[in-house]
């Protein structure tokens, strides 16, 4: 099957009396023919398979969208948390020790790097942040108790790559886990399991959900890795999805492909118009031609969406507030991969930067292009004051 068909029936085979689309199974709980079947099951409860014993493990609703997500991504195996967060904490901490040493990209989404910073230190794991750009600088961070690398390619607001077949070849002969925030190219445009990376995780309340109205997350991975995560952060964090946010991700993963598509269009529209303004100094896309690492681009990813991010010229606090506050269709906001176009300002000073700066970071859905050029256009006026 391909993915498309997948993505439109895959998991949802076996629901009775004719419903088309997979009822909710609004249920916390599934009881058993007999007590040894109930002895069984409970043996296998954190296998994947059809049969269910208790929600916080195991819903249909959860086996739909996982088995679908595990197309998408062409792991073993998928889990989905209650949010890209819980998945990204399960990854991690399903990954290391006390005593253990982290190697992470400095630009990777906030609360993650806080998470490996601050939270890490306290179940006695250390970490080195590195650029990330060069393969070479994550050998280099290794130390004897190396155990995991972080990831996130593209990254979410400077659209960084690192070159994950060259990083996966460096931990494998190592012995180090390695694990990629996934979620810019939506499992559409790249697919890191091929270049050999061990845990692909995904905020789904981004693309994947796409309608802005639920928080959700996964994790894929061989079966044997899911299977003891599932045993371990999966049930005693408690952190799976419930099962009316699986159904509604399961409905925005229908139309995932077809989204995509559209975003595709919509950045490659948005990165024309923003070259075209004589205010905007520098554009970080990861679609951009003449991207730094361009060639990375065309080696791991099969496309860039509507979503980028870019500095001014000359501009001060007070300017930089004008033209958010002018924006009226752009509406302000941190999240992304819905239907609605966002616009949010951060003061950024990563590790390479000389010095800080601020970052307009643009997300476009689905209106329509000429509607978004007339709103950015009276923003990039009211920049003037
Ligand atoms: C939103 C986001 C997350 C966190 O996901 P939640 O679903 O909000 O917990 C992680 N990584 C990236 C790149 C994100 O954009």
């Amino acid at each position: 099957m391909n993915l498309d068909t997948m993505l439109a029936h895959l998991g949802e085979e076996s629901h009775d009396r004719g419903a088309v689309t997979a009822p909710i199974f609004q249920t916390s709980l599934f009881v058993q023919p007999s007590l040894d079947a109930l002895a069984e099951r409970f043996n296998d409860q954190f296998a994947e398979s059809d049969f269910y014993v208790y929600s916080r493990v195991g819903n249909p609703n959860l086996t739909i969208v996982q088995k679908k997500i595990t197309a998408l991504e062409r792991t073993e195996s998928c889990l989905v948390f209650n949010s890209g967060m819980s998945a990204v904490t399960a990854g991690i901490l399903s990954s290391v020790r006390a005593g253990d040493h982290v190697v992470a990209v400095d630009t990777i989404y906030g609360p993650s790097r806080a998470f490996i910073r601050d939270y890490l230190p306290r179940i006695g794991v250390s970490h080195t942040f590195i650029y990330g750009a060069d393969p070479l600088e994550f050998e280099a961070a290794c130390q004897p108790n190396t155990k995991l690398f972080v990831l996130e390619s593209p990254s979410s607001l400077l659209f960084q790559m690192q070159d994950l077949a060259a990083v996966a070849g460096i931990a494998k002969s190592r012995g180090i886990t390695t694990m990629i925030d996934n979620t810019y190219s939506s499992g559409i445009l790249q697919r890191p399991v091929e270049f050999g990376i061990d845990i692909i995780v995904h905020s789904a309340t981004k693309y994947f959900a796409g309608h802005s109205d639920l928080v959700a997350g996964s994790l894929c991975c061989t079966a044997e890795r899911a299977r003891d995560i599932m045993a371990n952060e999966g049930q005693f964090l408690g952190a799976l999805l419930p099962p009316f946010p699986a159904w509604l991700l399961m409905r925005g993963l229908r139309t995932l492909r077809l989204r995509v598509d559209e975003a595709q269009r919509q950045g490659a529209w948005l990165f024309q118009y923003l070259q075209n303004r004589p205010e905007v100094e520098q554009i970080f896309h990861a679609g951009d031609p003449n991207h730094p690492q361009a060639d990375l681009v065309q080696k791991q990813m099969t496309g860039s969406v509507g979503f980028m991010s870019f500095t001014l010229r000359d501009v001060d606090e007070h300017a930089i507030r004008r033209f958010g506050n002018a924006l009226e269709l752009f509406q302000i906001g941190v999240s992304w991969g819905g239907h609605e176009s966002l616009m949010v300002v951060v003061p950024m000073h990563p590790m390479h930067w000389e010095k800080p700066n601020w970052v307009v970071r643009l997300y476009i859905g689905l209106e329509d292009p000429e509607d978004l050029a007339a709103d950015l256009d009276r923003a990039f006026e009211a920049l003037r004051g």
